[in-house]
């Protein structure tokens, strides 16, 4: 009797409580500041160059070894640089490897592609968030 007296007062107190979820798309909450997105590479925003170089450390720490780097030896600059998204479990390590703050966790988490090859991001698609920009703050 004791329970289901408790479980009365439950329900009735969350039915007059506001819903703590949202409907997504239609509405939408602030990302919170710490939040791990998809991946940028960070480009300077005055010479518009990446500042990535190649080093290979986020390489290296991927666990799931997502990250492939290709350098030109000869003239020392990045040649390619690519990540599988659609594996990537968002843990931060590759942005915690890289001393020259070129890799950035976005806030974006919208990822979703018609096409499976377009989660292999290249550097087009890891630059393409990178410009120095406000974040967006969402309607509640
Ligand atoms: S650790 Fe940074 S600088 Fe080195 S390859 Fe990765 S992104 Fe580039
Ligand atoms: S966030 Fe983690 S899993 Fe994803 S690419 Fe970076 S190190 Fe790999």
């Amino acid at each position: 009797m004791k329970g289901i007296l408790r479980s009365l007062i439950t329900v009735t107190r969350n039915t007059f409580k506001r819903p703590v979820t949202v409907l997504y798309p239609h509405d939408r909450i602030m990302v919170p500041y710490n939040s791990r997105g998809s991946i940028q590479l960070m480009v300077d925003p005055d010479t518009r160059k990446i500042l990535c170089d190649g080093c290979g450390q986020c390489e290296k720490s991927c666990p799931l070894k997502l990250i492939s780097i290709e350098v030109d030896i000869n003239n020392k600059k990045l040649k390619s640089f690519y990540i599988d998204i659609s594996r990537c479990m968002f843990c931060g390590f590759c942005e915690e490897a890289c001393t020259k703050k070129a890799l950035k966790m976005s806030f974006n988490y919208e990822l979703t592609e018609k096409d499976f090859s377009a989660l292999k991001y290249d550097i087009k698609k890891l630059t393409k968030h990178a410009r120095p920009k406000l974040r967006k703050f969402w309607k509640t």
